[in-house]
This record gives C-alpha cells, structure tokens and sequence, in this order.
C-alpha cells in the first residue's frame, strides 16, 4: 500500500483457432470471376477443379480415397502469383484435426505442389456413447493441473477424430485458458472413456510497442519542472517524455496480458496490431505502464537467477478504484491501481512498490503481520521502487527518491517524494508506529546496500533474504537474515558492510 501524506489511505482473437471451414484470409481477395476474363487467367472454379483433378490423378502417392469423398474444401485463397486450395481430412463429416491439404495452383490453372497432412487409418474405433461437455472439461482441467481458470476467456469443445497408431479416435478438442499455470490449452480428450491423449499450450508469445513513461516523467526530465497533474491532461511536456520500448510476453490475443502480467482494467485495451501508443489522458496508457514495468521487474529478477519469485502472471486492476491509493491483496493475489491524483499507474515507482508487496507475499505468504514486518514490507517496497526508478532514469534526479511524479499531488519538497530513502531515521528513537513511516528506517539500509554493492548483488542478498524470514519477523530478525543471504550467496565478502549499514540504522 502507498501511503500518502495528508491523505488518510484511501490508497484471443483467441489462439484457439479451431480451424473454420469458411475462413477467408486476409490480404487477398475473394474468388470472383472477374480474373478469369483476361486471357489466359484461370477462374476460381476451374482453380478449384484443376487442384480436385491433380489430387485424383496422385490419390495413390498422397495416399487419398480415388473419389476424395473423405477431403472437405475448406477455401481457395487467390494471388497475382498463384491461387491456394486447401482441403480438410474428414471422417463421418467431422475433421481429424490438423490434418490438412493444399494444392498451389498457377494463374492459368495448373497444379504446381501438393502438400499433405492426409493420414490414412485401418480402422475408426466405434464409440457406445459419448462424455458430457462437462465430465469432458473436467478431465481436461485435472491434465493441465488447473489451479485457476481464466475467467474472460471461456473453453471450447469441438467434436472429431485424431489418428494414431493406425486408429482414428473420437475425441473432443478442448481448449482451456487458464492462469495458474498460464496458458491456452489445447487436449484431445477421448470421447467416451475420457482420457486425455495429448496436451499443448497454445500460447505464442508476441512482443508488442507501447510508450511510457520511464520511471516517470520528473525523473526522465532530470530537473526541477512545473509539471502538474491538471486532471489528468495531455500537455506538449509530458508528452515529450514519453519512451518507446517493446512489451514482452504478450500472449498474441491484443490484450496486455502475458507471461507475468494480466492487465484487468476499466479501459480494457486492446490492439490487433499489439501496438499500444497513448498519452497520459488516456486510461489505456496506464495499462501499458503497468505491463512493461512489472514485465520488466520480473525479468529482471530472473536475471539475477530467481525463477521462483512471483513468477506468475499477476492481475493488476487498473483505475478500477478512484482513490488516490494502490493496493496488493493477498486474498486474491492481485494489484490495484487507484486513479485519485496522478493516477498511481503514471509512475513506476508506484508500481513497484506495489510490486514489491506481491513479491514478499509469494516468498512468505502472510509476511508482515508484524509492526516490524509490516515497516520491512513497506521498506522493500520503496527500495525496489527507488532502485529501479535510478537503473531506468538517465538522470541522477531523484536519488532516494521514490514516486516524484505520483507525489507532485500531495508534496511540496523538491523534488516532490512519496518517501525518501536518506531520512537517517533511527531504530527506536524515529519509531512512530505506522508501517509506511517506519518503513524508512529499513528501506535506507536497503538502498544504502544498494549504493555500496551495487543493485544487483543488494537485491540478490535482499530477495534471498526474504525466505528466511516468518510472518512476525522483527527487523533484527530481517537483518540476520540478510547476513545468512550473504553467506550462503557470496560467502559472506560483505558482512562487515551490512553490519555497519543496518548498526547505522540501529539494527543489530
Ligand atoms: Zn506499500
């Protein structure tokens, strides 16, 4: 949570692409006559029957009925170069999945290639009766293991055959979108006795473009600016600071949900061309803040050779409450992002702080219960955020600074700061009993480790450190952790370092 001062915290074109029997592909143009007046050209129906013809001369090699009473004409697809005719392998009128054929037909009609799925059997195992739509779903959610379905995309079942070794199966194709594991889910579940015979993750990753702001625009303006919220308002300054980067992981439906983030916003936004380019007014921009900086907070993490933190695709509301306040909750594992002020999704100081709450959380769930806890919660959260505004900012503005931008609402100092990380507090004479405030205390020590041994190895040390710890852990409990993080990770070459940082601090 973000608390700030003088508030009182109100803080595919789915991938299950069945194949359709009446697709038309894009970019090319429907079969008409009209080509066929030229001299020379082909129509559609003599493409048709030269492709239909050349399939039956070579039924034997292709391995095809004499008659092709079993290959349903899907489409013909017509270009300057060449035409395309594409067939589907059936049995009883129902597809065998994936299994395809296509004849290239030149302009003047003549086949030039074939190329064939086209699988012959000996025999179609006969069924007495078929599995519910519902026990079918049920098997196939047990075989991907299916913590967590993906409520906005709903499954999909389709009736057909799959062939292996020599026997053509019934089977229902299903595709499942689920979020814990993430994936689109594609099993082939035997019609009547209901055992999965395969099991895919449709998911191709895609990376899209998107503008941002990086980490926000104070810090990218690297000077003392009258940059103002003014209700959330375009300005040619702002917009002047916006960076252009590449989304990674999307998950290729046009939505921002990917990998390690799953953006559920008012907005909602949406791209076919997965390009997300939007000023600050718009909601939308908020939505790709989020998914390029979580996305990049979780890579970078794994960089540093943790691919257990937080490695999940994390919802993150965004604007979906009024307040001037984010939240993690660990209920239902998600973030929110409030639209009161700067909207809290502007900056990425925020957003990692935010971040920071859900990583501590899946490290050791029910972390913070603690007042101490609770203060190295809201500690972390600011030394992530501060530490990733300073390796993403190409100025030094800011420094132990976190959350200019957002804070411009709400603080007059300068530069503006949410909280600061060179407050020299003091355990217990600064102690006052609220977790954002006492959060000071620790979040120094983390940066100060930050400043001494470089990000990296601080937020190795500090990430390993968190495993050690338990719900109602003290700070002297957090820093014996932090020496154990050091031993183990680099045989304790920066004990004295640590000792004296958090001593500084008065932890021991
Ligand atoms: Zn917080």
């Amino acid at each position: 949570m973000v608390h700030k001062k003088g508030f009182r915290l109100a803080l595919i074109v789915s991938v299950c692409s069945v194949l359709s029997l009446t697709m038309a592909a894009p970019g090319t143009f429907a079969a008409k006559g009209d080509a066929s007046k030229k001299v020379g050209i082909a129509s559609s129906s003599q493409i048709k029957k030269a492709a239909d013809n050349f399939l039956k001369k070579h039924a034997t090699k292709y391995q095809l009925k004499k008659n092709l009473s079993d290959l349903k004409y899907v489409t013909t697809i017509r270009t300057k170069a060449a035409s395309y005719v594409r067939y589907q392998e059936t049995i009883n009128n129902h597809p065998v999945f994936t299994k395809q054929v296509t004849v290239t037909v030149s302009p003047q009609g003549k086949a030039k290639l074939v190329v064939s799925d086209y699988t012959p059997y000996n025999e179609v195992v006969a069924i007495k009766s078929k599995l519910s739509a519902k026990a079918v779903q049920s098997k196939a959610l047990q075989r991907i293991g299916a913590k967590e379905k993906d409520q906005s995309a709903p499954a999909t079942q389709n009736y057909g055959y799959t062939i292996q070794d020599g026997k053509a199966i019934p089977v229902v194709r299903v595709v499942s979108h689920t979020s814990k594991p993430y994936g689109a889910w594609e099993t082939y579940v035997h019609a009547e006795n209901g055992k999965v015979l395969t099991k895919k993750n449709l998911n191709q990753e895609a990376t899209g473009t998107g503008k941002v702001f990086q980490p926000n625009p104070l810090e990218s303006y690297g000077a003392t600016s009258s940059f103002s919220d003014n209700r959330d308002r375009d300005s040619t300054a702002l917009n002047n600071q916006l960076k252009t980067v590449s989304l990674l992981g999307l998950n290729g439906t046009g939505y921002l949900k990917g990998s390690y983030v799953t953006i559920s916003s008012k907005a909602n936004t949406y791209s076919s061309t997965n390009t997300f380019n939007y000023t600050r007014a718009k909601n939308s921009f908020e939505d790709v803040m989020v998914y390029y900086h979580i996305d990049t907070m979780q890579r970078y993490i794994q960089s540093l050779g943790f691919n257990n933190i937080n490695n999940r695709s994390i919802t993150a509301n965004v604007n979906t409450i009024s307040d001037d306040n984010s939240y993690y909750d660990p209920s239902n594992k998600k973030l929110t992002f409030g639209s009161g002020g700067v909207d809290d999704a502007e900056d990425a100081g925020i957003i990692t702080h935010e971040y920071g709450h859900s990583i501590q959380d899946n490290q050791v769930p029910g972390f913070g219960n603690s007042s101490q806890g609770g203060a190295m919660g809201e500690g972390f959260g600011d030394f992530l955020g501060a530490t990733y505004e300073d390796a993403t900012s190409s100025s030094s503005y800011g420094k132990a600074c976190v959350g200019e931008w957002d804070a411009t609402s709400y603080s007059s100092s300068n530069p503006p700061c949410l909280r600061r990380l060179d407050n020299n507090k003091v355990y217990p004479a600064d102690w006052e009993g609220e977790v954002h405030a006492d959060g000071e205390i620790w979040s120094q020590a983390l940066y100060d480790m930050a400043s001494t041994f470089g990000r990296d190895t601080a937020t190795k040390i500090v990430l390993q450190s968190h495993w050690s710890l338990t719900p109602n852990a003290s700070f002297s409990d957090g820093y014996k952790g932090m020496l154990a993080a050091d031993a183990s990770l680099y045989g304790s070459a920066h004990k004295d370092k640590i000792t004296a940082i958090f001593a500084a601090r008065g932890i021991k």
